[in-house]
C-alpha cells in the first residue's frame, strides 16, 4: 500500500496536466478518494492552481469508464473479451516475435505520450531500441514541441530549455508569440500577470492572429496573418540592427552567423514586411523599441511556432531576437518554450523519440549508440532513424509498419488529417492499446487492450518547462487489474525474453536512468527518489560530485554547446510550404485550445464543471466575413478543406482576423459522428526536419450548413 509522504495522510505530486508543473498536495481521504490542493511550499505555484489543476481529483476519483481488465480478441471478426495478463501480454509477444521474424524489427512501433513518466518513457525506449533493435518510438510529444527541440539544438547547440520560471519576475520585457498562455499555462501567466502589475513598465508583446484572453494584459497585439512569423521575426530583427540595439560583444565574442543574418532581414524593408504579416508598420517599429530598450527579454512561444510546416524556421528566427540582443544566460533573459504536456521534458531527456537516445545523445552519433548499448547490453542500435508520429501512420497504411501499440495517447483525435490515420488503424494488422479509460476512437482498432494505472496510482518522476524534476506520489491503488506502464512494458519485455526488465521498483528504473546521464549536459547522475522526496523538485543538472542542483539558468558563461562553443544566428529562409488561400478554399484555418480542455478531452471531458466553460466545438469566425456567408451566432456552418468536412456552430468575434478561422482541437467522434473533429480538416504537411504536423495552417471553405 502507498506510505504518505506525511502523517496527515498527505503526498506530495504535480499536476498531470501541462508543462507548467505545479506542485501539488494530494490528500487521501476515509472513502479512498482524494482530494487535490495547491503546494503552498511549491516554487512553481506557491499553492495557486488551474481550472484544470483544481478539478485534478477526478482523474482517480472518477473510475466510471476506467478500463479494468487485459482484453482481446484473435482475429479482427471477433469481439475483443476478458483475459488474462499473461495471455495478454504472450499473445502480443508472439504476434511481434512473428512480424519481426518475418519482416523485421521495424516492422513494430511504439507510439507514446508527453503524459507519460520518465521511468516509463525510458523502459519503452529501452526495449524498442536496445532489444528489439527499432528505432520507431514516438510519441505524441512530436506533435507539440519537436520544432523547438531542433531549434535548440541548432541554435544553442543542446536541446536545453536556458531559463528558469524565476526569470519572469526579473524580466522587463516579454514576447509572447504563437502562444495563449492565459488560457493554456495559466500559473506561469498569473505570474506573468502579478509582475506587471507591481512594475507598469514592463512590456508585453503578443503576436497572434486572434486576440486571445493574453492580449488583454499585452501593451501592443501584432495580429498576424497566419504563417508570416518569420517575417515579423525578421523585420523586428532589421529594425533592432537599425537602432543600433543589438549586442556587439556578445555577437563578436559569443556567436556565429551574424552578418549572413543580417543580409537575409535586409532584404525586404520593415514596410514591405509589416505588409506581408498585415500589421502596422509602426508596430513592428514599436516592439522592436520595447525589446531594444530591454534590460531582461524573454520571448515565449509554443505551438504556434512549432506546429508548423515551417516550424524549425520559427523557432529559429525567434531564437536570433534573443542571440543578436545577448538576452540569454542572464537573469530575465532567454528563449523560452513552453511545453504543452507534464512531461514532454523527461521524454527528451530520456531520448524517447524515433531520433533521439538517452541523456540528449544523437542516433547519428556512432559512439553515442556504442555508448548506449554497451549500457543496456541488449543488441545493436540501428543507425536508422525510427518512424515519427505521422509516419507511422503513414507505415501502416502502405502496409510497411504490420504493429502498432499505442500507450496513454488517442491518436484518432489528435492526428492531424486524421481520416487518413483512421484508415491507417484499419489497416493495421495488430494494434496494441495502452491507456487508463476508455477512448473509443482508438479502442475501436485495437486487438488487445491493456489497462493502465492513472497519476497517483503509480510512482515516478516528470520534469517541467524549467528543468525542473519532481516526483510524484503513489497515493491509491489502481482499480481492477490496471498495471503502473512501467510494469506493464517489463512484463512484456521479460515474456519476449528480455534481460535487464526486471527492476524491483519505479526507483530502479530511475536509478538506471540517471546512471546513464553520467558526464552528459543534463548529469543527474547524483539525484535519487530520497533527495527528490526530501527537497520536492530539482532542476538539472545535479551530478554525483556537486551533490547540489545546477545553475537555475543556462549559458550564464556565454558558452555553448555548439563545435566553436558560440551560439548559432541562422539567416533562416522566409518561404513558406503552404499553399495561399484561393477561390476553392478562400479561408484560412488555425486551430487551438480552449481554457478548461486538456488535448482529446479524455480526462476533462468527463468533468463536468469544465464542461460548462465552453461545451461544444464552434467556428470562430469575424463578423465581416460572416456577414458575407450570411452566418449569424449559432448558426451551423460547414468547414471544408481537401481533406475532410467540419460541421460546427458559428461563433462570430471581432477578435480574429478576417479571412482567418479557428476551431478548437480537443472535440473528436461523438454519437458516432466525426463532423466535430478538428483534424478532420487539417493539413497533412509537416515541418521537414522536425517532422512537426502543421496544424496551424490550412486552406478552407466556409458555408452555411443548408439541409440538403
Ligand atoms: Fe496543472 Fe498547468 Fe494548471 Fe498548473 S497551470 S494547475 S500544471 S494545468
Amino acid at each position: 500500500m502507498p506510505v504518505p509522504n506525511t502523517p496527515d495522510n498527505t503526498f506530495a505530486s504535480t499536476c498531470c496536466y501541462c508543462g507548467v508543473g505545479c506542485g501539488v498536495v494530494v490528500k487521501k481521504e476515509k472513502n479512498g478518494s482524494v482530494s487535490v490542493a495547491g503546494d503552498a511550499e511549491y516554487p512553481v505555484n506557491k499553492g495557486q492552481l488551474c481550472s484544470k489543476g483544481i478539478n485534478l481529483q477526478y482523474t482517480v476519483n472518477d473510475r466510471h469508464d476506467r478500463l479494468l481488465y487485459p482484453q482481446m480478441r484473435y482475429n479482427k471478426s471477433m469481439p475483443r473479451q476478458r483475459v488474462s495478463w499473461e495471455q495478454a501480454l504472450q499473445r502480443t509477444a508472439a504476434v511481434f516475435k512473428t512480424f519481426i521474424e518475418k519482416y523485421g524489427p521495424d516492422s513494430v512501433a511504439f507510439y507514446a505520450s508527453g503524459q507519460c513518466l520518465t521511468e516509463e518513457y525510458y523502459v519503452i525506449n529501452k526495449l524498442i531500441k536496445g532489444f528489439i533493435g527499432s528505432n520507431n518510438i514516438d510519441t505524441n510529444s512530436r506533435l507539440c514541441m519537436s520544432s523547438a527541440v531542433v531549434g535548440y539544438k541548432m541554435s544553442l547547440g543542446e536541446d536545453s530549455v536556458p531559463i528558469c520560471y524565476d526569470d519572469i519576475e526579473l524580466a522587463d520585457c516579454f514576447f509572447v508569440t504563437g502562444a495563449n498562455p492565459a488560457w493554456c499555462h495559466p500559473i506561469l501567466w498569473r505570474r506573468i500577470e502579478a509582475h506587471k502589475a507591481a512594475n507598469p513598465e514592463v512590456k508585453i508583446i503578443v503576436a497572434d492572429p486572434r486576440r486571445t484572453d493574453s492580449c488583454a494584459l499585452a501593451d501592443l497585439h501584432l495580429q498576424l496573418l497566419p504563417g508570416t512569423d518569420v517575417f515579423l521575426n525578421h523585420a523586428i530583427g532589421r529594425v533592432l540592427i537599425e537602432n543600433g540595439d543589438i549586442d556587439l560583444d556578445f555577437i563578436q565574442h559569443h556567436a556565429e552567423g551574424f552578418e549572413q543574418y543580417r543580409q537575409v532581414v535586409f532584404e525586404r524593408t520593415t514596410a514591405e514586411s509589416a505588409a506581408i504579416c498585415g500589421v502596422p508598420e509602426a508596430d513592428i517599429r514599436l516592439a522592436a523599441q520595447y525589446i531594444g530598450n530591454a534590460k531582461g527579454f524573454l520571448s515565449l512561444w509554443t505551438m504556434g511556432l512549432n506546429q508548423s510546416s515551417i516550424g524549425v524556421n520559427k523557432n529559429l528566427s525567434l531564437i536570433n531576437l534573443n542571440l543578436i540582443t545577448g538576452q540569454i544566460g542572464k537573469p530575465g533573459a532567454g528563449p523560452f518554450s513552453l511545453t504543452g504536456q507534464p512531461n514532454a521534458m523527461g521524454g527528451r531527456e530520456v531520448g524517447g523519440l524515433s531520433n533521439l537516445l538517452p541523456a540528449h545523445r544523437s542516433l547519428d552519433n556512432a559512439a553515442h549508440r556504442r555508448e548506449v548499448e554497451q549500457f543496456w547490453g541488449g543488441t545493436t542500435i540501428s543507425d536508422k532513424p525510427g518512424l515519427t508520429a505521422t509516419e507511422m501512420f503513414d507505415a501502416l497504411h502502405d502496409g510497411r509498419l504490420k504493429a502498432i501499440w499505442i500507450i496513454c495517447t488517442n491518436p484518432l483525435t489528435s492526428l492531424p488529417d486524421v481520416r487518413r490515420a483512421e484508415e491507417a488503424l484499419q489497416k493495421a494488422k495488430f494494434v496494441v492499446v495502452q491507456d487508463i479509460s476508455n477512448t473509443p476512437q482508438t479502442l475501436a482498432f485495437a486487438d488487445v487492450i491493456l489497462p493502465a494505472a492513472a497519476w497517483a496510482e503509480k510512482e515516478g518522476t516528470m520534469t517541467n518547462s524549467e528543468r525542473r524534476i519532481s516526483y510524484l506520489s503513489k497515493v491509491v491503488d489502481a482499480p481492477g487489474e490496471a498495471l503502473p506502464d512501467a510494469e506493464i512494458i517489463c512484463r512484456f519485455a521479460q515474456t519476449m525474453g528480455y534481460r535487464g526488465f526486471d527492476y524491483a521498483s519505479a526507483e530502479a528504473i530511475y536509478l538506471e536512468h540517471v546512471r546513464l546521464t553520467t558526464g552528459t549536459n543534463l548529469d543527474i547522475s547524483g539525484l535519487t527518489y530520497a533527495i527528490l522526496k526530501e527537497q520536492r523538485s530539482i532542476q538539472w543538472p545535479y551530478n554525483q560530485n556537486l551533490k547540489q542542483q545546477g545553475p537555475p539558468r543556462l549559458f550564464t558563461d556565454k558558452v555553448f554547446s555548439t563545435p566553436s562553443g558560440r551560439a548559432r544566428i541562422h539567416p533562416v529562409s522566409v518561404e513558406t510550404r503552404s499553399a495561399a488561400p484561393n477561390d476553392e478554399f478562400p479561408f484560412i484555418l488555425t486551430t487551438g485550445r480552449i481554457r478548461d480542455q486538456w488535448h482529446t478531452m479524455s480526462k476533462t471531458g468527463k468533468v463536468n464543471k469544465l464542461r460548462k466553460h465552453i461545451s461544444q466545438a464552434f467556428l470562430e469566425v469575424h463578423p465581416e466575413d460572416a456577414a458575407r456567408l450570411e452566418l449569424t451566432d449559432d448558426d451551423l456552418v460547414v468547414v471544408r478543406s481537401c481533406n475532410g468536412e467540419v460541421r460546427v456552430k458559428a461563433k462570430l468575434s471581432s477578435g480574429i482576423r478576417p479571412g482567418v478561422v479557428f476551431l478548437p482541437m480537443h472535440w473528436g467522434k461523438q454519437l458516432g459522428s466525426d463532423l466535430n473533429r478538428a483534424n478532420n480538416v487539417t493539413s497533412g504537411l509537416v515541418d521537414p526536419v522536425s517532422k512537426e504536423p502543421d496544424f496551424k495552417y490550412a486552406t478552407v471553405q466556409v458555408e452555411k450548413y443548408r439541409k440538403p
